[in-house]
């Protein structure tokens, strides 16, 4: 199957803004380094290769078999990581910018040990706004006697650099070069049209900012499916967040917790819907590859209440008939 493009040079950063130009500038030597370091110790030649616990392919895990979404009404999803590919690699660019900085502050602690550290709350926050991430990230500064910038500085330090790596592949879908199913988890197109077949209103919720979700939705030409609307990340993010949507669409509407389905690869979405009474199916894939379940995001999600765990949704009859029994 082929996998995303690689990033290749691609530097044209729009560095318009000079005053973050030059943090973001050197934020990228840094994240190139431990870069390198991390591909040393992994023994990893490429981006592609991490993350590198991937288990051997399971089509479909069954982790509730009294489980039925043949109630539902409302479908969930998540954008990144659960139907999107185009933001595939933005943890490797996130933990090295983090580590180095943390490096950077001399604690004694090693690389090694500051890696564990940043992956592991990277990962737990994962589906919630990237902000949280971020004040996660200038509260391990403030412990270690750092003084942090601003979160939402660096929120944005993190997404010029993601963008360096990204901005070849939104280029590709708006020029028409790349299919928009080659950048999406394998059978995710498929999945929503069975699901609005079923006659569920679907709803896109995401921890990326709302402007870059809609329009990268747009570039795969999914955003027509979400009648529902498709609700991003704010700067302003006390007002946003996956538990605020489902409980309004549960105050304005006569959906029930019950009636909503939910499918995403990160804990936050998987325990919104299970908390209001909803099934979900938990998208362990392991990015960019999207062959073999994910083993740390397996258990995230399993941990959370996951009905179901799929690395990708290329067992489309074998997930239908799990979700809705034989009707
Ligand atoms: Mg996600």
């Amino acid at each position: 199957m082929p996998g995303p493009h690689e990033c290749s040079a691609g530097r044209e950063a729009e560095e318009a803004d000079t005053s973050r130009g030059s943090a973001v500038a050197s934020a990228r030597d840094r994240v190139s380094h431990v870069q390198r370091d991390r591909r040393k110790r992994t023994g990893s030649t490429s981006d592609r290769d991490l993350p590198h616990w991937s288990l051997a392919c399971t089509p479909l895990e069954i982790l509730d078999p009294a489980s039925s979404a043949a109630g539902a009404r409302v479908g969930l999803f998540d954008f990144d990581g659960t139907l999107s590919l185009i933001r595939a690699g933005w943890f490797d660019v996130m933990v090295p910018m983090m580590v180095e900085t943390l490096l950077d502050l001399r604690t004694g602690e090693s690389e090694a040990e500051l890696t564990e550290l940043v992956e592991g709350y990277v990962g737990h926050l994962t589906g919630r706004q990237t902000i949280y991430q971020m004040i996660e990230f200038t509260e391990q500064i403030t412990k270690r006697g750092g003084t942090p910038k601003d979160p939402l500085e660096y929120k944005h330090i993190y997404l010029d650099l993601l963008m360096d790596k990204i901005r070849h592949r939104r280029e590709d879908l708006r020029s028409g070069r790349v299919d928009p199913d080659e950048l999406m988890v394998p059978g995710a197109r498929r999945l929503l049209d069975a699901m609005l077949e079923r006659g569920l209103r679907l709803y896109l919720a995401s921890g990326t900012d709302q402007p870059y979700m809609q329009e990268e939705a747009r570039l795969l030409r999914i955003d027509s499916y979400f009648a529902g609307g498709m609700h991003g990340a704010l700067d302003d993010y006390k007002n946003f967040s996956k538990k605020i949507l489902v409980e309004r669409i549960i105050d304005e509407s006569d959906y029930a917790g019950s009636e909503f389905l939910g499918f995403g690869d990160g804990f936050v979405e998987i325990e919104v819907v299970k908390t209001v009474g909803g099934s979900a199916v938990g998208v362990a894939t392991d990015e960019p590859d999207c062959v073999s379940v994910d083993k740390v995001k397996r258990d995230r999600l399993a941990a959370v209440g996951a009905d179901w765990i799929v690395p990708n949704f290329n067992a489309h009859n074998e997930l239908m008939a799990a979700l809705f029994g034989a009707s």
